[in-house]
């Protein structure tokens, strides 16, 4: 076989076709986005096609039935203060580790480089609180998953919807274990890897020295749509006092060039999901229920299946919970109606970030911001 996927829109880069291959012959490689994708090593390939009978994309099947939608909030200040929503995350993945189970997540590495990991405590778990808006590298996370499931010990999976559908199909029958608990966030595409170490370096040769901490979002301004999504907040080892950006927030969410191809043709947003719980901002809720709002986030959660909802039982003393309509999530979930529409001319931001630089490319996406 030549190659697993007809074309690189119908390639979300989950990897289940890696962790299937008998042969060991596929890799995920970056591609000049950073996107990765599955490379197939001939020399290895048998041709047995599992790997395109594995894959998740795009036919996307949900799991549960209807899901029932949920307002939460944690009743810990502090942290609501260090989680972008409502903190759902956090009283999810305490109750998993409370059943002794593992949790994983995304999370920074040292290079501020976006990764999988998995956490046993709450130490290795802290991490893996907040948004990152970049594809992360999922590397053998769905074997260490198979081994912990085989072992007997209890399992959260948190990720993308498709990181999500691409860990059932490379477990099987073994993904439907009761241990094994499957957590999306609701996704409005995501961002290449490869874009994000250009906006690192130039933040570095605009600002000097070597940055060393980044946030995708704020509370700063009080959590809301209009406010905390946009500042990108950074600090480099010269500067003093932490910086604000609003350049990643603008190729993300205005432009949508630096989104992976594949979200254009996402088969998962919609409201009937392919895990047993999702999570997202409750975004809309001032409005619905001012008496339930918080300038420290609110959360939305959908639970589609009993797993979900046993383990958001176990979150009862954490979370402030009431039960909503789906109407009004929906109605201010575009991403619970439909995949994010890219750009067309998305291929020559591209062009000129590859010739010329982001700066070119920035200058090129926003005229009027120059
Ligand atoms: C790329 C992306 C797009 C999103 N789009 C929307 C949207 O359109 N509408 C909406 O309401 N919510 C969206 N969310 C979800 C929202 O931003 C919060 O992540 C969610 O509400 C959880 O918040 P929390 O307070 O419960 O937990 P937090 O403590 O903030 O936990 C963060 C959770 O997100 C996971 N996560 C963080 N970064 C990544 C990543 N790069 N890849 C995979 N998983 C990651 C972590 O593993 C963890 O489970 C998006 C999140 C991401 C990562």
């Amino acid at each position: 076989m030549d190659q697993v996927y007809k074309e690189k829109a119908l390639c979300c880069g989950c990897g289940a076709c890696k962790s299937a291959c008998p042969y060991g012959a596929i890799e995920m490689e970056p591609d000049e986005e950073g996107f990765l994708y599955p490379v197939i090593r001939k020399e290895l390939c048998r041709d047995c096609g599992l790997c395109q009978k594995i894959c998740p994309f795009p036919e996307g099947k949900g799991v549960g039935s209807e899901p029932i939608f949920y307002l939460a909030k944690h009743k810990d200040a502090r942290v609501l203060s260090l989680s972008t929503s409502g903190g759902a995350f956090t009283a999810l993945s305490d109750a998993m580790l409370r059943r002794g189970g593992a949790v994983y997540g995304a999370v920074l590495d040292e290079n501020l480089q976006v990764r999988h990991a998995r956490a046993v405590t709450p130490e290795e778990r802290d991490p893996m609180r907040v948004s990152k808006y970049v594809q992360s590298r999922l590397g053998d996370t769905f074997s260490q998953i198979k081994a912990d499931l085989l072992e007997g010990r209890p399992v959260l999976f948190t990720g993308t919807p498709c990181q999500n559908a691409g860990l059932r199909a490379s477990l099987g029958a073994l993904g439907e274990k009761d241990e094994l608990v499957c957590c999306d966030v609701i996704c409005y595409g995501i961002p290449s890897p490869g874009a994000w170490e250009a906006y690192k370096k130039l933040l570095e040769q605009e600002r000097g020295g070597k940055l060393k901490w980044v946030s995708f979002r704020s509370k700063a301004l009080g959590w809301s749509r209009v406010g905390s999504n946009k500042i990108f907040q950074y600090q480099t080892s010269t500067m003093p006092v932490r910086g604000e950006d609003p350049r990643f927030y603008q190729m993300f969410f205005e432009n949508r060039s630096i989104i992976r191809p594949s979200c254009g043709n996402c088969p998962y947003p919609q409201p009937h999901r392919c895990t047993d719980v999702t999570i997202a901002d409750y975004w809309g809720i001032e409005k619905f229920a001012p008496r339930a709002y918080d300038s420290r986030g609110v959360s939305l959660i959908l639970v589609s299946t009993p797993k979900g909802e046993r383990l958001l039982k176990e979150c009862a003393g954490d979370l402030m919970l009431e039960q909503r309509s789906a109407e009004e999530a929906l109605s201010q979930q575009g991403r619970l109606q439909g995949p994010v529409q890219l750009p067309e001319n998305r291929q020559e931001f591209w062009h000129i970030l590859r010739e010329e630089g982001l700066e070119k490319a920035l200058s090129w996406a926003f005229p009027e911001k120059k």
